[in-house]
């Protein structure tokens, strides 16, 4: 079972499969060639815990890689309570040699955990990379299928806006595969709105 790996000199965390989306591009509907979901190992037999996942950072010379990211095979704040403990355990080791700390997310956390996180981030994770993927909501729903339906896309944006009194660094991420000119503008000016940063990336990506 993967439960930590390595990926361009950052040290990437996969706690858990579980999502409440199915996005049509979710690199677990199939392999991509040269990406880091290639790892069949990524599917998890069952959910790590919190001790096997700290067992697992502690088997590593954590302090040496340029970011932990909290990633993985499923959208990873379904474990938010789980990374938190797990990063004050590594800050409470390590302090401020401890590399900043990501999550990669569908932005969807209040929405899964019925409360509002955002709070409880502060201090604790440095980035947030979020997945916008489209301009407006109905796209955004045939595209990533979240079980909320189109009030998921709303809720992502409220997330985004929220967090970024929490987090220092909060980003929206856009996908540039099958985006015209004008959608990418408009995510660039939902970003603006927000007060948070917009990154177009390549399919196959971190
Ligand atoms: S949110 Fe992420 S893990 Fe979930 S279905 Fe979409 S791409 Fe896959």
């Amino acid at each position: 079972m993967t439960i930590t790996y390595e990926y361009e000199d950052a040290l990437y965390v996969n706690l858990t499969n579980k999502c409440n989306c199915n996005c049509e591009f979710c690199l677990r509907h199939g392999r991509a060639q040269g990406s880091i979901y290639t790892e069949d190992s990524l599917w998890l037999e069952r959910e790590p815990t919190r001790q096997e996942a700290l067992d697992s950072f502690l088997s590593r010379d954590v302090c040496s890689y340029r970011e932990i990211v909290f990633c993985g095979y499923g959208e990873p704040t379904y474990r938010l309570d789980d990374i938190l403990w797990l990063v004050d355990e590594l800050k409470g080791r390590f302090g401020d040699k401890l590399p900043p700390v990501r999550i990669n997310t569908n932005g969807h956390a209040n929405l899964i955990l019925g409360r509002d996180v955002c709070p409880e981030l502060k201090g604790r994770i440095d980035t947030l990379s979020i997945s916008l993927n489209s301009d407006n909501a109905a796209d955004y729903t045939a595209l990533c299928h979240p079980v909320q339906g189109e009030a998921a896309y709303q809720a992502m944006l409220d997330f985004a806006g929220e967090a970024k009194h929490y987090v220092p660094h909060v980003v929206l991420t856009i996908v540039d595969k099958d985006k015209t000119q004008e959608e990418i503008q408009n995510c660039r000016d939902i970003a603006d709105r927000l007060g948070v940063k917009l990154r177009i990336r390549s399919f196959i990506d971190s």
